[in-house]
């Protein structure tokens, strides 16, 4: 059947799959592909993005993955990304720490042929081969029209919140923020006060929080919170000045601590956005790229063919029919404690 399989792909005219130029497993020297993640006080990077994009890229052929991880270090990414050139990747799998100065990276890459898919954030000033993400925007309305419709259905529509955003150097934060202020502007809901948390930094989320807190004399009815890190460090703060009635809190990620507080009620929802078809995509988009194909996008974003997937709002409510039954987390992981 293989043999089959090979005549017909030469008959066609293609060289995909014969030789061993490309990741095709047939033995020969693995095909680098580089993967820079931002940071690991998000969960995420670490335990799904990284081992669920490399194991999807090396049952696609003969690679190997050339990892570093820049611990929200803009100038730190920036040398992982050129020893990763110097290393002699193929093609370059790149979330930025930095969406405006990795376009740098990009150009360093350019100059030795190396394409780059901007994942999960993107890269500002084009030049890219592929960009893989979420509808961004959309993460940020379903956690603010989360926020105003149960905010009202405690029979505070015009309640007081604090907002925490992302990092100002993340692209994605400044989509979430829009998404947000969208559903929120748009209520009776007011915005006592707002923060963009440097570097995505659970801890500095916290500390804002707790100057917030003493400040408004504890008058909070909710805490949008950009990611579960945020609303880990705002519930923190929370606790601390034993807030009562307790605000309405969101979040994004659906990390097992977050799912664990939505149960207890310390937390009323996050956003799950399934990191598997994430990866998977961008692997499938490496491969594609490292054989010299050009891959096709589903959609087009400041001019690159690009993948947005969908992000979906988990409560109480429906954690069986989302991230239990997506395999992201067992009942038993969610009811033992950490
Ligand atoms: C990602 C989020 C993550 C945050 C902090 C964003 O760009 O989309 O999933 O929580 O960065 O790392």
């Amino acid at each position: 059947i293989a043999v089959v399989a090979m005549g017909a792909a030469l008959a066609a005219g293609t060289l995909a799959g014969c030789g061993n130029g490309g990741g095709d497993g047939s033995g020969g020297e693995a095909v680098k592909v580089g993967l820079l993640l931002p940071e690991t006080k998000a969960a995420r990077y670490e335990a799904f993005d990284r081992p669920m994009f490399e194991e999807k890229l090396k049952s696609l052929g003969n690679y190997e993955v050339v990892y570093s991880n820049a611990d929200q270090d803009a100038a730190k990414q920036q040398q992982q990304a050129e020893s990763a050139l110097a290393a002699g990747i193929k093609v370059l799998v790149l979330d930025p720490v930095d969406a405006a100065s990795a376009g740098g990276i990009v150009s360093s890459a350019a100059a030795q042929d190396v394409p780059v898919i901007s994942y999960d954030r993107l890269i500002a000033g084009g030049g890219l081969g592929y960009y893989v993400s979420f509808d961004n925007e959309k993460v940020g309305m379903l956690q603010g029209s989360a926020l105003v419709e149960e905010l009202a259905s405690r029979g505070k529509a015009d309640g007081r919140i604090l907002m925490i955003n992302g990092s100002p150097t993340d692209s994605n934060a400044a989509q979430f923020k829009k998404g947000a202020h969208s559903a929120i502007d748009a209520s009776d809901v007011r915005v006592i006060g707002e923060f963009d948390t440097p570097d995505w930094s659970p801890d500095k989320a916290q500390s804002w929080a707790e100057g917030q807190i003493s400040q408004h004399g504890g008058d909070i009815d909710g805490v949008y919170a950009a990611n579960d890190g945020t609303a880990g460090g705002a519930v923190a703060a929370l606790k601390a000045a034993n807030a009562d009635p307790w605000p309405v809190v969101t979040g994004q990620d659906a990390e097992l601590s977050a799912i664990q507080r939505i149960v207890a009620g310390d937390q009323f929802m996050t956003v799950y956005k399934a990191i598997k078809p994430e990866a998977e995509r961008a692997a499938v988009v490496a491969d594609q790229l490292a054989r010299g194909e050009a891959p096709q996008g589903d959609t087009t974003v400041e001019g690159t063919p690009s993948t947005l997937l969908e992000p979906v709002v988990v409560t109480r409510e429906n954690i069986m029919d989302t991230v239990v039954a997506d395999g992201f987390w067992t009942v038993d992981q969610i009811c033992t404690a950490q």
